[in-house]
């Protein structure tokens, strides 16, 4: 098999164990899941991979912190929580976004220093804690989850770090809904005549972010998102915003790292959704990625505020999913195929996106829509992380 399941699943091997000291001690110590001996003792205990039934209830049997069993395989889990996170700091942070009419126009991509000690794979997400205060006062702030945006080895492929794509979270009182006020009256340097005006918590605190700051990270944690191990197998990636962060870490995986390029066999197809171009997320990358690899990988945005769809009964706007409609044909091929992994991050709205896609065709073939997505479901193979 050409895909490297190896670098799918956790083998932390010549982890180096931490250079920073946790804020907090603990008596989980993760840390010490970085050692080659903790990793052979994860190894003992959950087991030769006999099948998924035996290594689930094997799994449950032998709790090893900082590791789950995912399909088989082991995967990073909560190294750091957040009463113990870890102090990495930040080596770069860049506006991504050029400025549109919205008031929170800006993204962010940040790449932070985890010195070898929080690995994690593609489709895992972060969290970050915020000195705050938060809403309520608190400090530091609860902790904020952020889907990774790097692969696994990092941007730099150094293994060291960990990228994340961050929208600053603004609103203004006249420039749309706004309930909430954290900057007094008068008080915003951008926006100095509004009477309220919210700065998002978490997002402010990484957007605002130099080289050298400290961040809190904790995790990594979910399984939703991951790639599947079969390189032969298809993805459709549908993204609105920053919900590509996990879309960047597959894609990376899959045609740019140098210990897994060239490695996948099949189809990736990626479907981006943001409001302007001005606002398109990582556009380069992508082109280059088609022109390099023009039989494996499409892309295709869909700019809301720029582009109108009649298919769009809410507000006539084009979204990922209407961008999707223009390619119907094709997609339902892959959909149906069982080798064809669907993905879903960003906005909640996408899911039914998808059935707007999707329903009609399956209806068609003689199916009942909500049996085909439960069985796509118990295939596992639609993946969905919206909120
Ligand atoms: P907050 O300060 O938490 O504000 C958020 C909202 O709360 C605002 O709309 C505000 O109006 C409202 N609010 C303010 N005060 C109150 C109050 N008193 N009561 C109730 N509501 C109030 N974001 C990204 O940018 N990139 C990602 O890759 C990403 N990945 C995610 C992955 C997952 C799995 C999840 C769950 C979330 C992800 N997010 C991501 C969102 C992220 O976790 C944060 O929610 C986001 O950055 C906003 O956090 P904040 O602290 O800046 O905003
Ligand atoms: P954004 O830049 O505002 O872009 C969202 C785009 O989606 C806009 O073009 C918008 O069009 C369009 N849209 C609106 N409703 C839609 C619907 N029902 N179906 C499809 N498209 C729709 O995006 P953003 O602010 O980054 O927001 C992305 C969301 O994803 C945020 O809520 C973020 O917190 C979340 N997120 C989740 C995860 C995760 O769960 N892992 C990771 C990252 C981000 P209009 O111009 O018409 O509104």
């Amino acid at each position: 098999m050409a895909l490297d399941s190896a670098s799918l699943a956790f083998v932390p091997v010549a982890l180096p164990m931490a250079t920073s000291t946790p804020s907090h001690a603990s008596t989980s110590a993760p840390r010490r899941m970085g050692s080659t001996a903790s990793v052979a003792a994860t190894a003992l205990a959950v087991g030769a991979v006999v099948g998924r039934g035996s290594v689930a209830r094997r799994a449950t049997a032998v709790k090893k912190k900082g590791v789950r069993v995912v399909e088989g395989k082991e995967v990073p889990w909560n190294l750091f929580s957040p009463k113990a996170p870890y102090k990495g700091s930040c080596v770069s942070k860049e506006t991504i976004t050029t400025k549109t009419a919205l008031v929170n126009w800006e993204t962010c991509h940040v790449i932070m220093d985890h010195g070898g000690s929080v690995p994690y794979i593609e489709g895992q997400s972060i969290g970050v804690i915020a000195p705050g205060p938060d809403k309520k006062g608190e400090t530091p702030a609860k902790i904020r989850l952020y889907s990774i945006a790097s692969s696994s080895p990092g941007d730099d492929e150094s293994n060291k770090t960990v990228s994340l794509v961050v929208k600053r979270v603004v609103e203004v009182s006249g420039k749309g809904w706004c309930e909430y006020s954290n900057v007094p009256q008068g008080q915003d340097a951008e926006f100095p005549d509004a009477e309220k005006v919210y700065r998002g918590v978490c997002s402010s605190h990484i957007c605002d972010m130099n080289a050298g700051d400290d961040v809190m990270i904790t995790g990594p944690t979910g399984a939703e998102m991951l790639l599947p191990e079969d390189p032969e197998a298809n993805m459709i990636f549908m993204a609105t915003g920053t919900g590509i962060a996990p879309f960047r870490s597959h894609l990376r995986h899959l045609f740019h790292d140098k210990v897994s390029k060239g490695n996948f066999k099949g189809a990736a197809w990626l479907f981006l959704g943001v409001p302007y171009s001005e606002s398109l997320l990582y556009d380069e990358e992508w082109k280059e990625m088609q022109a390099e690899f023009p039989d494996q990988f499409r892309y295709d945005y869909a700019v809301s505020c720029e582009e109108k769809c009649e298919k769009n009964k809410i507000n006539g706007e084009m979204w990922v999913q209407h961008k999707m409609m223009q390619y119907s044909d094709e997609l339902w091929e892959l959909v149906k195929d069982p080798k064809t992994h669907v993905y879903m991050c960003g906005l909640k709205g996408m899911e039914s996106g998808f059935a707007e896609c999707f329903q009609e065709r399956v209806e068609a073939e003689g199916m009942v829509y909500a049996e085909f997505l439960k069985k796509m479901k118990k295939d596992k193979r639609y993946h969905v992380e919206v909120y």
